[in-house]
């Protein structure tokens, strides 16, 4: 069995600070320590999977065609650096609007993963910075790190062991 980090996006990867919603290719700011970090997890031997809850599209903010979007673009900034992050999972739903099975703190985005790339819960984790991230994790069984919102990636290491 393989082994995962599931990473948020917005806050965590993508800087979200003074806006919710990121939509926008041109507004993509990678936050300090990302690259370095999925770097050395890679090198870690641990797959990468993002896990978003994207619901503007449910309040028709955007579509997923501005979803697919940005994580096209990402994926081209990642790939420079050599990173391969394995799929990009998100959920377009929100409470407000309909109510569904894969909003985190539902873990079903993270099921998902886990049987498609079989992966094992015990030696993964997930990284958040929202209780909902946590809380997903928590269910399927993944050691959770919480940080701050855009709080800088490298500051987890310490606590990822393998
Ligand atoms: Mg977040
Ligand atoms: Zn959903």
């Amino acid at each position: 069995m393989q082994k995962a980090i599931f990473l948020d996006r917005d806050g965590v990867l993508i800087n979200d600070a003074g806006r919710y919603y990121i939509y926008k290719t041109d507004d993509i700011i990678i936050n300090n320590g990302v690259i370095d970090a999925l770097k050395r997890l890679t090198n870690m031997g641990f797959l990468l999977v993002v896990i978003s809850n994207q619901g503007g599209v449910a309040k028709q903010i955007y579509t997923k065609e501005d979803v697919e979007k940005i994580h096209s673009e990402l994926k081209r900034q990642f790939k420079i650096e050599g990173i391969d992050i394995k799929e990009y999972y998100y959920c377009p739903h929100h409470s407000d609007v309909e109510k569904c099975l894969c909003r985190k703190p539902e873990p079903i985005l993270i099921e998902k993963a886990l049987a498609r790339f079989n992966i094992d819960p015990n030696k993964s984790f997930m990284i958040g910075d929202n209780k909902r991230d946590i809380d997903a994790g928590k269910k399927v069984g993944l050691s959770c790190i919480k940080i701050k919102p855009n709080q800088n990636l490298l500051d987890v290491l310490p606590h990822i062991n393998t």
